[in-house]
């Protein structure tokens, strides 16, 4: 063992800078901390280069007496805090003393500062955390901080460093995060030149919401307000039939500081149970408030863990204000509660609106008339059309068309759209006894479907009379639970998840990308808001989304301007399916193209699929089986089986028949 030493000063500084500054967004959140700890109203955030070349942060708070200038660069140096007992009690953003000497220890940082009322400014430069000479300046009042170069002297960090846009979106991430945080600060965010956010700084949630976050989030929530045992909970909620597809749109603060809590958040989703779908979670903004003295803040150097001292009383406040909240947002009239008086711009209701129609349906329809009607809309095939796909070519997918997650979808008849036609065809009749098995009727149904005008079309019809003049090994015996084929096959019979193996065809096929992915031109062009994060992802991934059918545009501060999709996406998903890729993207380093096009993939794959639970034609779920038992789909892409043997021999021992 070599001998044990003291590290030079140097050496703990870079051990030290590791643990706050882990990328460039780490150090847009410390400086944009310390402007808001400085009283500024307005703060500019520029990035250059995902902050790998320039993060630039300028604020109009108090500004840093000269003489001060290179102390507020050493290790432990603050004017946040004094004495031991001022730790029990922070209320202050930072207080450790540590951003601005860590994060001089691996950049080149220039500070201009100019304190209010005074005559002149300063200006200091530090390489590697070695500061030169504080020199005059002529500056407006504020500081600014140019951090160039990051990392440039520890080559071991940089080298983690993601792609450009990945860390600019991370860092878009932190600063909506500390808009949201504190809407009395103006927040400006300019990446390379272009302005992503701007907040307006006039105090009201609401509006900092829309700015970070997006219109159609910031449409959908339910307000919170309310507490207990001296915890106050308020913000906002997104409605039940909101919910998203992952965690990423929760965001809790705890006086004044953005925390990440599984406690806050089982708090939060408990009090969604039995109202949000499976699989979907809430999103909120949430500002909590309690005592400084009831929570511990200094038990994470990045300071997004927080320690509660009453966490019963905590979960108990958030839990109960966003259920009171959610059940007088349900009934308007039972619960015409004080806390529900929206002081800020009321969001829209859509949940009313919503569940308005839904309780008119159960008081004006008797199971009957229900039947009948569901019966009706089952014996519309053209309003059943189900996308083809190009190498399922003629076969046709329709399904229930009355399923309220999925519109119909047609393509409007316009003549003059030259890339699309409606062509209609007859499908063989299955085999009589075949028909008989499934309990179908033999009476070929005439379907209509859509057809590019690529010279293949044609050459389709001839392929689907070849597939069903082929005698096959297997025998379609139906479909139970919407959702599982049974097949015979000798001995065999076979249990096939249908929107599995139809999500592993799909994915095969767009992975091969054999054929080109067929377009859709909307009618009218749609606008979809996004959260910063989101957007900023998207936009980075546009020749991917082009590549995979999409025709989109950016159509600046958040909002993507979408003209084509892929011909096999519902219309009505098309929202849905980009904020789910972007979250996706997000939380799967989506910036690196590998990455990314694997998102995609799984994302449209699935996207483009029948799903369990829908009605599906027997003409549909033999293609399917005719995939499947051909080897040729063995698992989804998830990795879950698309098929389940059972043999004769298992059957006839479960009747005790073997
Ligand atoms: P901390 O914020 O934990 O005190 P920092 O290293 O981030 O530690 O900052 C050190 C000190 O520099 C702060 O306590 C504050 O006095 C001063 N300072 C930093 N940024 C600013 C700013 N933008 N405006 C005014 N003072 C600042
Ligand atoms: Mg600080």
């Amino acid at each position: 063992m070599p001998h044990i030493q003291q590290l030079s000063p140097h050496v703990a500084d870079l051990i030290a800078a590791g643990e706050v500054v882990e990328r460039p967004a780490s150090v847009v959140k410390e400086l944009i901390e310390n402007a808001i700890d400085a009283g500024a109203s307005a703060v500019v955030v520029e990035l250059q280069n995902g902050g790998m070349s320039l993060i630039r942060v300028t604020d109009n708070g108090c500004g840093i007496a000269p003489g001060e200038l290179p102390t507020a660069f050493l290790r432990h140096a603050t004017s946040k805090l004094r004495q031991p007992e001022d730790l029990a009690a922070i209320g202050t953003l930072g207080f450790r003393g540590e951003a601005l000497a860590a994060i001089s220890a691996v950049s080149r940082l220039d500070v201009f500062t100019r304190q209010k009322g005074a005559q002149l400014g300063a200006s200091l430069h530090l390489e590697g955390g070695v500061p030169g000479p504080v020199e005059e300046a002529g500056c407006p009042e504020g500081t600014t901080f140019a951090v160039r170069e990051l990392f440039y002297n520890t080559p071991a960090r940089l080298k983690f460093m993601k792609t450009d846009s990945a860390e600019a979106s991370a860092a878009a991430g932190v600063i909506a995060q500390i808009a949201l945080s504190h809407p009395e600060v103006s927040i400006r965010y300019l990446r390379d030149g272009k302005e992503e956010l701007h907040t307006p700084g006039d105090g009201k949630l609401l509006s900092a919401i829309y700015a970070a976050r997006g219109r159609d989030f910031a449409l959908r929530l339910t307000e919170v307000e309310g507490g207990g045992e001296g915890v106050s909970v308020r913000g906002f909620v997104t409605e039940p039939l909101a919910g998203r597809g992952n965690r990423a749109m929760q965001t809790f603060f705890c006086c004044g500081r953005m925390i990440k809590s599984a406690l806050l958040t089982a708090a939060l989703e408990e009090a969604y149970a039995n109202r949000q779908m499976k699989g979907k979670y809430p999103g909120c903004v949430l500002h909590i408030d309690l005592p400084l003295h009831m929570v511990d803040v200094n038990v994470h150097p990045a300071k997004t863990v927080v320690k509660f001292v009453n966490e019963r009383a905590l979960f108990s406040a958030v839990h109960h204000t966003v259920k009171d909240a959610l059940d007088a947002a349900a009934n308007p009239s039972l619960f015409p509660s004080a806390s529900q008086t929206v002081s800020q711009p009321a969001p829209a209701k859509p949940v009313t609106a919503v569940q308005q129609p839904r309780s008119d349906f159960y008081q004006t329809m008797d199971a009957k008339s229900f039947r009948e009607k569901a019966a009706a809309s089952q014996k519309k095939p053209a309003a059943s059309v189900m996308p083809l796909t190009p190498e399922l070519g003629s076969r046709v997918f329709f399904h229930d068309s009355g399923r309220p997650q999925r519109p119909p979808r047609q393509m409007p008849e316009v003549p003059s759209a030259p890339a699309y036609t409606v062509r209609t065809f007859t499908p063989p009749p299955p085999p009589a006894t075949e028909a008989k098995a499934a309990g179908v009727a033999a009476e070929p149904v005439k379907h209509t479907v859509k057809h590019s005008v690529e010279p293949a079309a044609p050459a389709q019809v001839p392929e689907q009379t070849a597939f069903a003049a082929k005698p096959t090994p297997w025998r379609f015996a139906g479909e139970v639970l919407h959702t599982y084929i049974i097949a015979e096959d000798g001995d065999n019979v076979w249990l096939i998840d249908k929107h599995a193996a139809h999500e592993r065809i799909n994915f095969d096929r767009m992975k091969a990308n054999a054929e080109p992915i067929m377009r859709q031109q909307l009618l009218a062009p749609l606008a979809v808001d996004l959260p910063q994060e989101q957007y900023a992802v998207l936009l980075e991934n546009l020749p991917l989304l082009e590549e995979f059918g999409f025709e989109a545009e950016d159509f600046g501060t958040g909002c993507l301007m979408v003209r084509g999709i892929p011909s096999d996406l519902d219309t009505g998903l098309v929202r849905e399916t980009l904020e789910e890729l972007s979250e996706k993207l997000l939380t799967s380093g989506g910036a690196d193209p590998a990455a990314a096009r694997d998102v995609m993939l799984h994302t449209m794959a699935c996207k483009a699929s029948i799903k369990g639970g829908w009605t599906s034609d027997p003409s549909e779920l033999k293609v399917l089986i005719e995939k499947v038992q051909s080897g040729e789909v063995q698992y989804c892409p998830h990795g879950r089986p698309v098929k389940i043997r059972l043999t004769k021999y298992e059957i006839e021992k479960m009747f005790k028949r073997a």
